[in-house]
């Protein structure tokens, strides 16, 4: 097998193996590691059709973790993919409103991060122990709200690592906040800021970023790694549910062999739909990828226009894991519209940080042809649930709620009748309030714990594992910092 060797985006004279990239997080020159040439899938759609999700999460990330040893990558397989998700397919389609709703949110956290962050953990022991690394890693994280629930479950009492993640105090939905201060585990730490999520992440690299402070936190024992999707480990996991979703169709005869689809994905960072982009290099049949935005449209017009500017007030939305500004992963995805060129990405990362924004080559623009952007505002979103629960009783959460209203306007505006796959992205008990004053009136004055209960019994089930009793924990975290603080807190943190 070939082996595949991972670089930065901005730089062409390091190549390193997929340990060290999953160890470092981000490249030492600020960019992004990505695979230096991307692996090709041996085996045919009608052989990996018959394979489970581990099977299939073990055969592609095989193609890029080629310096895991095939015991090493099955132990990290089979102890994320467990009992650990609510459904057995891991990641179940439901068909409604005909379209396929890929479930991602079964796992412990109730939201697709657990897709990657359940193993993450694994990789990094792993790669850890394989290049003998001896200094405690310090996994830091900033959170829009669900990266950072799944990581610190992900990390929590894992030996030989800590974690601290820095969440927007003000920003999060009232259980995801809840999930992350009640968190157990002596090796986690959670961080409100008086900030947004942009500030979080700012932060979080400039701390990686920081040579005199990352030689600072040498000399006391440790390193930095990232749990963000700018590590090359959160994506690699994530290609794997688009192809499982390609062959669950196949092996449905919902579609034919080769047959195109489209995948709609509700975006923040880029990840996961830049996740669906390299299922495509890998040979997936992709027509269309539609970006769903929510009013922090800026990746709408990057789309539409090419250029990207941040120079727009940041809103608050009822889906705030999309409320996002600068999106990390769009860097992966122009360094391979530019044609592989790392001196357009220095220029183009240059001008966002100096003046906000950038443009892209006529040339570049090509790239994004099968990429199609829309927005959606907080009203729309409230009526989109309400409308697919009506319709077929079918309960999607907010993000979730964006992505099928974008593809109801792509659809309108194209006429385009390809099968079409939409990223499910949290299951609506993460997001009680918005999702059930949506649907009925009357429920003002309930708390959103309170709309748990109300919503279980609206859909005569039993709630998931992962927010029963969530009510009452013990709050075992309160820092909190301001956002030029971050750096000083990690000290505090790990000066203990
Ligand atoms: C993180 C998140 C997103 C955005 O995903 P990206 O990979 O950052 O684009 C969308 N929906 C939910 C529920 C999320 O948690």
């Amino acid at each position: 097998m070939k082996s595949c060797f991972y670089k930065s985006t901005r730089s062409n004279d390091l190549t390193i193996t997929s340990s060290e990239a999953i160890v470092k997080g981000l490249g030492h020159d600020g960019g992004l590691y990505i695979p230096v040439k991307f692996p090709r899938l041996e085996k045919t759609f009608d052989e990996l059709k018959c394979m489970n999700y581990r099977e299939l999460a073990f055969y592609i990330m095989k193609k890029f973790l080629t310096d895991f040893s095939e015991e090493e990558l099955l132990y990290c397989v089979n102890n994320a993919y467990d009992e650990k998700f609510e459904s057995k397919d891991i990641a179940p389609l439901v068909e409604s409103e005909g379209v396929h709703f890929l479930e991602l949110f079964h796992g412990p956290t109730l939201a697709f991060k657990d897709m990657a962050l359940s193993i993450l953990p694994y990789l990094l022991k792993t790669a850890s122990k394989r290049l003998n690394i001896e200094k405690e890693i310090v996994i830091l994280t900033a959170t829009s709200g669900d990266t950072g629930k799944a990581a610190l479950e992900g990390f929590a009492d894992v030996d030989g690592t800590k974690i601290i993640v820095f969440f927007p105090e003000d920003g999060v939905s009232q259980i995801q906040k809840r999930q992350m201060v009640t968190q157990r585990g002596k090796n986690t730490f959670v961080v409100g800021i008086e900030g947004n999520f942009d500030d979080a992440q700012r932060g979080v690299k400039e701390a990686f970023a920081d040579i005199e402070f990352n030689k600072e936190i040498n000399d006391i024992g440790y390193m930095f790694s990232s749990a963000n999707s700018i590590n090359i480990g959160r994506l690699v996991p994530q290609i794997v549910y688009y192809f499982y979703a390609y062959l669950n169709l196949l092996g449905e005869e919902k579609i034919s062999q080769d047959e195109k689809i489209n995948v709609v994905v509700p975006t923040g960072n880029f990840g996961n739909i830049l996740a669906a982009y390299y299922a495509k290099k890998l040979g997936l049949p992709i027509n269309k990828f539609i970006c769903a935005s929510n009013n922090n449209n800026v990746l709408y017009d990057f789309i539409n226009t090419g250029v990207y500017d941040i120079a727009r007030e940041f809103k608050k939305t009822i889906s705030p894991s999309m409320d996002i500004l600068i999106s990390s992963n769009l860097e992966r995805f122009l360094y391979e519209i530019s044609g592989n060129d790392e001196n357009m990405i220095n220029g183009l990362m240059k001008d966002l940080k100096e003046n906000g924004k950038y443009e892209i080559s006529n040339k570049m623009k090509e790239g994004l042809k099968d990429f199609y952007g829309g927005y959606i505002d907080d009203k729309k979103t409230c009526e989109t649930i309400k409308e697919v629960y009506d319709s077929s009783k079918y309960l999607i959460d907010t993000h979730t709620a964006v992505a099928y209203a974008v593809y109801k306007k792509y659809k309108a505006e194209t006429g385009d009748k390809t099968k079409t796959i939409i990223a499910s992205t949290a299951s609506p008990y993460k997001f009680t309030r918005s999702v059930m004053t949506s649907i009925k009136e009357g429920f003002e004055n309930y708390s959103d714990f309170d709309l748990v209960r109300e919503m279980s019994k609206l859909t005569n089930k039993d709630m998931p594992i992962g927010i029963r009793d969530l009510e009452n924990k013990e709050i075992l975290h309160n820092r909190k910092c301001k956002k030029d603080e971050m750096k000083s807190t990690i000290s505090n943190i790990l000066n203990k």
